[in-house]
This record gives C-alpha cells, sequence and structure tokens, in this order.
C-alpha cells in the first residue's frame, strides 16, 4: 500500500511540474486521475479486506471511503475512457471514428 501511495504521489507531483513548464496535456491529467483513483480504491478494498467481518460492518469507517471513492472513479472521468484518451495519446489512433465529429455519426432512420 505504501509503495502505490507513493508512487501516485510521485505522478502528480511530475503533473504538477509539467503544468508549472507550461507543458502539461490532457493525457498527463488522464494518466495521473486514472492511476490514482484506482489506487485509492485499491487501498480502501485492502483496508476493508484487513477489518474482515469489521469491514463490511459500519464500526470502522472504510466501506464510507471505498463507497465516496466508487463516485471520485465516475465523475473524475471513467476508468475506461481515460485509457481510450491515452491509449489514443500512445499510438495516434482515434478507438471510436466521429467521437468528436457528430457529422460523421451513422444516420438513424
Ligand atoms: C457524484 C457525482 C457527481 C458528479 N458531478 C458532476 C459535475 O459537477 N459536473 C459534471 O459535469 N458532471 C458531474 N457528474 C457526471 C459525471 O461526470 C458523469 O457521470 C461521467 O462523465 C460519466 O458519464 P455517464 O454517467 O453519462 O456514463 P456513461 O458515459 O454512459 O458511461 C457508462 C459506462 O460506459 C463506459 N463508456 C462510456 N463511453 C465509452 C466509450 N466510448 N468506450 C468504452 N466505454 C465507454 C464508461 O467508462 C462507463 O463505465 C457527476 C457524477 C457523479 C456520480
Amino acid at each position: 500500500m505504501i509503495s502505490e501511495i507513493t508512487k501516485a504521489q510521485l505522478l502528480v507531483l511530475q503533473v504538477g511540474r509539467l503544468k508549472d513548464a507550461g507543458k502539461v496535456e490532457h493525457q498527463h491529467i488522464s494518466m495521473a486521475k486514472r492511476n490514482n483513483v484506482w489506487m485509492a480504491l485499491e487501498c480502501a478494498r485492502l483496508s476493508r479486506d484487513i477489518l474482515g467481518a469489521n469491514g463490511v460492518a459500519d464500526d470502522y469507517p472504510i466501506m464510507r471511503h471505498m463507497m465516496n471513492l466508487e463516485s471520485v472513479k465516475t465523475y473524475e472521468g471513467t476508468h475506461d475512457v481515460h485509457a481510450l484518451i491515452l491509449g489514443r495519446a500512445q499510438t495516434g489512433i482515434q478507438v471510436r471514428k466521429g467521437w468528436h465529429n457528430k457529422t460523421s455519426q451513422p444516420e438513424v432512420d
């Protein structure tokens, strides 16, 4: 857990440095959001597991963190959509044609 948290902190530190230098691009933001929300959810799941049955009771607040993070996973841009953004930046291939161009959408009868 400490290794993943430290790696996540280094990732956002580097994105912050790129932003300060005026070099940040949207795929850098996607990578940071996608990785760090995933990492936080994994840490919450591991914490729940460590607590055993107490992890699903309300004696400990870990489920509250998990539910909060599940909403963050959607409203910060979903994991899959960030993956598409990263894939396009890496390969130059837009997976879904017409995504940003409504005129090329198939016509509906
Ligand atoms: C608590 C909360 C607060 C929010 N606050 C705000 C706010 O303040 N402002 C705001 O603008 N919005 C807000 N939202 C909306 C949020 O940003 C959207 O819910 C989010 O962008 C996902 O859109 P959607 O719900 O329409 O899901 P959809 O886009 O329908 O996605 C459903 C599923 O399909 C997947 N999917 C979608 N498109 C593709 C694709 N092309 N290829 C592969 N998979 C795909 C997604 O990854 C997801 O798993 C909030 C949402 C929540 C839950």
